[in-house]
């Protein structure tokens, strides 16, 4: 067996040898696998303490062509994806030469929305550069579907007031999914019974106290709770990595590619999911390696997303200026039942083995 190890120091011209499958064992062969990595933070600049921003581009060079060797089904980057430079338009060139980078991904490529991404450009000039594969470019929260799974990418770079981040005007740590997102959410993850679902965020989800955590966090667990369908919740920012258990959802927190000097000081991972519900985290470079147990699809399917749920999407600033004024708590029918689709049982077909 090919150690991952190994895999890296034979270089390029090992990638050409390697099999479709580079850890699929007979018998047990995953159902898709995705690339992540967050926090590239690219910049043309010196570094500063830990921070080596020109470094960035060519350690998501190295992660582009391991997951290109591993035919990954796509890639997905966490946010911060860029630093900044004294003006916009020199922002503006840190981001198409990361962009370029990225791009040499030969499949799907999305990407998440961090604080650092809007430090000195605006969420508009952001996607203006960026390419979200199948994806509206004006879209900075989507959802798409690969091999049978959903997958949602969250956007919580929102001002308590609902106001997009925009050219530094936010405080790294008041971080808000603001309520327009949290229906959409509710809706799109109903709509997309009874697959299994994936989310993606920059901020962290699974605290509610702390500079690095979703102010509105509760909130937007609430919404992925009662669906009972979402597996895991993949996030960046927080640059030494993490992870969490909570609600019956694992959150697991990459760490950061632009921490410390030197390819060994990069992270990255490929995550496989299973028929028995597993996610497999194979962490590369400093990244954790981690396996998260789930129940099989076809029961989260069934038995997932088929009661109506309240939810207070309200931030935690809107429900203290809502004291005493009888607003009441927004009801949301976060997940309906749906009847098998066509879809769905070819979906189920694949699970057992049929197609
Ligand atoms: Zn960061």
């Amino acid at each position: 067996m090919v150690k991952r190890r190994d895999f890296l120091a034979g270089g390029a011209a090992f990638f050409g040898a390697l099999p479709m499958r580079l850890c699929a064992e007979e018998g047990d062969n995953p159902l898709l696998r995705f690339g992540i990595v967050t926090d590239c933070h690219y910049a043309d600049i010196a570094s500063a303490g830990t921070r080596y921003y020109r470094e960035s581009d060519g350690k998501l060079a190295e992660c582009v062509a391991a997951m290109n060797a591993e035919r990954a089904d796509f890639l997905i980057e966490l946010g911060d994806f860029k630093d900044q430079g004294d003006t916009a338009e020199t922002t503006l060139g840190y981001l198409r030469d990361i962009e370029q980078v990225y791009a040499g991904f030969n499949g799907p490529r999305y990407h998440v929305l961090g604080n650092h991404d809007m430090d000195r450009i605006s969420k508009a000039q952001f996607q203006s550069v960026i390419k979200n594969t199948g994806i509206a470019p004006e879209r900075t929260y989507y959802s798409f579907d690969n091999q049978g799974f959903h997958f949602v990418v969250l956007d919580a770079n929102y001002l308590a007031d609902g106001t997009n981040y925009d050219s530094g005007n936010f405080d790294w740590t008041k971080a808000y999914v603001p309520q327009h997102e949290l229906t959409w959410l509710a809706q799109d993850l109903a709509t997309a019974a009874p697959r299994p679902v994936v989310v993606f965020i920059h901020q962290l989800l699974d605290a509610d106290e702390g500079p690095v955590y979703v102010r509105n966090a509760a909130a937007v667990r609430a919404v992925l709770e009662a669906c009972g369908r979402v597996r895991a919740v993949f996030q960046g920012h927080h640059h030494s990595g993490s992870y969490r258990k909570l609600g019956g959802i694992h959150y697991y927190t990459l760490k950061a590619v632009i921490e410390g000097s030197g390819a060994e000081n990069s992270a990255y991972a490929l995550v496989s999911a299973y028929a028995d519900g597993r996610l497999s985290v194979n962490g590369f470079r400093r990244a954790e390696s981690r396996e998260l147990a789930g129940l099989p699809a076809c029961t989260a399917g069934i038995t997932g997303c088929s009661r109506a749920i309240t939810v207070d999407t309200r931030t935690a600033m809107q429900r203290y200026m809502a004291q005493g004024t009888g607003v009441d708590t927004r009801t949301v029918s976060a997940c309906r039942s749906r009847p098998a689709t066509v879809d769905t049982l070819r979906h189920f077909g694949t699970i057992l083995g049929l197609s």
